[in-house]
């Protein structure tokens, strides 16, 4: 028996990598029958047959499972956001992140056109999510010293690219691995017309141990959390260690986050976002109930 992973699904079929070769392999006909699922970016067990072909015996459990797209094991995001045309949005900032960490995928942050940004207040947006505790890397996309701090990120992990549209998720994955650009643009134009298409993903390898998404990852972003559990979800709050264990953070008396917030000491806008969040969720759930 030998081991891989799933760069590729194709009409019944799945391109296994083991160890620099890919091989076009069947799932065994038990899979269907158990309702199991074998996705891009599965580690599995794999039976070789001759050179180039094989039998997938099993499917390893998996550490994150993303739906749209649809890939396992997906463990770094990268959340592409650019200073300017179209302008930074915080709130969307906030959102993707905290999208990441609920699908327990690590985010980091890409600010582009980092040429057409005033240079204090890129440092200050910066300066927030690194306080975040987050990796951040300011970049000009069409420079290669910007693009290989990207690469220095991605270094190890198997990663999606996330962001708004006009970012310039396309350039940078272009500059990472020629020939990926296209199809990023293609998803984004079938949706930005508001058709649902399925299409295949596929996984490109940038080193032996660095893989990259086709596809932009948390293209509808629904934060999948009760209102009371966001709080979770903005790890950096938890340093402020409110005295009241199940504090909201919302309009508490006793609650440190807000303190923190008004004081300066947690950047206002990561509150305001996360209390814009957290209203956006408790009126879903009100229209559930
Ligand atoms: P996507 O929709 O996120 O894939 O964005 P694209 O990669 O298509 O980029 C949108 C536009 O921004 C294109 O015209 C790019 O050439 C441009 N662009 C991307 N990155 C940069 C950058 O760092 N600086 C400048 N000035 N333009 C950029
Ligand atoms: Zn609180």
């Amino acid at each position: 028996m030998a081991e891989g992973k799933v760069i590729r699904a194709i009409s019944g079929f799945f391109d296994i990598y083991d160890t620099g070769v890919v091989r076009r392999c069947r799932a065994r006909g038990v899979f269907k029958k158990q309702g199991v699922t074998v996705l891009v970016g599965d580690e599995v067990e794999y039976e070789p047959i001759g050179q180039q072909e094989g039998i997938v015996n099993s499917v390893k459990p998996r550490q994150t499972e993303l739906i749209r797209p649809p890939i396992a094991n997906v463990n770094h995001v990268l959340v592409v956001f650019s200073y300017v045309t179209p302008d930074l949005n915080l709130l969307m900032v906030d959102k993707t992140i905290a999208a990441a960490i609920i699908a327990g995928v690590t985010p980091s942050l890409v600010l582009t056109k980092r040429d057409l940004a005033s240079l204090p207040e890129a440092e200050q947006v910066v300066d927030i999510y690194r306080e975040c505790g987050l990796e951040v890397v300011s970049i000009s996309t069409k420079e290669a010293s910007s693009v290989d701090l990207v690469r220095a990120l991605m270094q190890g992990k198997t990663n999606v690219v996330a962001g708004p549209s006009g970012a310039g998720k396309s350039t940078l994955a272009n500059a990472l691995a020629p020939g990926l650009a296209l199809k990023m643009g293609a998803v984004s134009e079938k949706i930005g017309r508001g058709r649902q298409t399925t299409r295949h993903v596929e996984l490109f390898q940038l080193d032996a141990e660095t893989w990259l998404a086709d596809a932009p990852g948390f293209s509808q972003l629904q934060l999948n959390v009760e209102s009371r559990a966001l709080r979770n979800y903005f790890p950096d709050f938890a340093a402020f260690d409110c005295p009241y264990r199940g504090c909201l953070h919302m309009d508490e008396e006793s609650c440190l986050v807000k303190a923190a917030a008004e004081s300066g000491q947690l950047a206002s806008s990561r509150y305001e976002n996360y209390r814009q969040i957290y209203q956006e969720i408790r009126e879903r759930e009100e229209r559930m109930y």
